[in-house]
């Protein structure tokens, strides 16, 4: 099951996309492959065998960096050995719990998943043994640089990795192409607008945006378009609204309930 749940996409010399296209949020992970060691940022949700799609990629061995702590983002940490995660109390609190079958509910309902797949109950096991971060830190790892930008809104410790060797960065669900969660418990859209603005400003030298939902890589003009939603928001109260051509839209705490 696990090769075909998955779908692997080269978006740049060093970096692999793998994108689980059977599950109607279309959650993306990145696999990062440096000189002497592989960054893994984000998980999935646990239900393909993501340490086998990663394995079947590359041997080095592989450090785990999570952009926030969603059960769609963490579900195939435990395959791996170590994991990098945000010091934030409500994030680490989630990573160590993990998540019931319950909790995942009904994102696990068979009509989010495409056929032949059938949800099982399946749980993210917690995990307590996380090495944390902080804002503005510059991670080494095996010949890769990544460097922390704390971007809340979406969840309070979510965290954007710039890759200024590559050129790229990696946004969680900050920014994609498609309905912006803001509205969820513990996300906070003035937060979140400061945090798209934020990207904004160090997009200099980046020409690969990744995302964590819908496509496996986008440009910089991603970020734009999600700083326009956000300010037209900021300037009448308006939410839910799309503007332009793409599927981005912005839910609050009032359309999303
Ligand atoms: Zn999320």
């Amino acid at each position: 099951m696990a090769a075909s749940w998955f779908l692997a996409e080269r978006v740049h010399e060093r970096i692999l996309a793998i994108a689980e296209p059977h599950h109607a949020e279309w959650v993306v992970s990145y696999l990062v492959t440096g000189p002497e060691a592989a960054v893994l940022i984000d998980t999935g949700t646990g239900y393909g065998d993501i340490g086998a799609a990663v394995a079947a990629s590359t041997g080095l061995p592989v450090t785990v960096v999570l952009t926030h702590t969603h059960w769609d983002h963490i579900g195939g940490t435990a395959a791996f050995d170590r994991v990098v995660l945000f010091d934030d109390p409500v994030e680490r609190a989630r990573l160590a719990d993990g998540f019931t079958s319950s909790a995942i509910g009904g994102l696990c309902d068979p009509g989010r998943f495409g056929p032949p797949f059938t949800p099982r109950d399946f749980t993210v096991p917690g995990r307590a043994d996380a090495e944390l971060v902080h804002d503005g830190d510059n991670l080494a790892i095996g010949g890769l640089r990544l460097r922390v930008i704390h971007t809340p809104g979406h969840s309070p410790g979510s965290m954007s990795l710039l890759m200024p060797d590559l050129g790229a960065v990696a946004v969680g669900d900050l920014v994609y192409d498609g309905p912006l969660y803001a509205h969820l418990p513990g996300a906070d859209p003035v937060a979140y607008a400061a945090s798209v603005d934020r990207l904004l400003g160090v997009l200099a030298g980046i020409d690969l945006v990744l995302p964590g939902h819908n496509a496996t890589h986008a440009g910089p003009g991603l970020v734009r378009e999600a700083a326009r939603v956000l300010h037209h928001w900021q300037a009448t109260g308006q939410d839910d609204i799309v503007l332009g051509a793409g599927r981005m839209r912005l839910l609050t705490h009032r359309t999303g309930g």
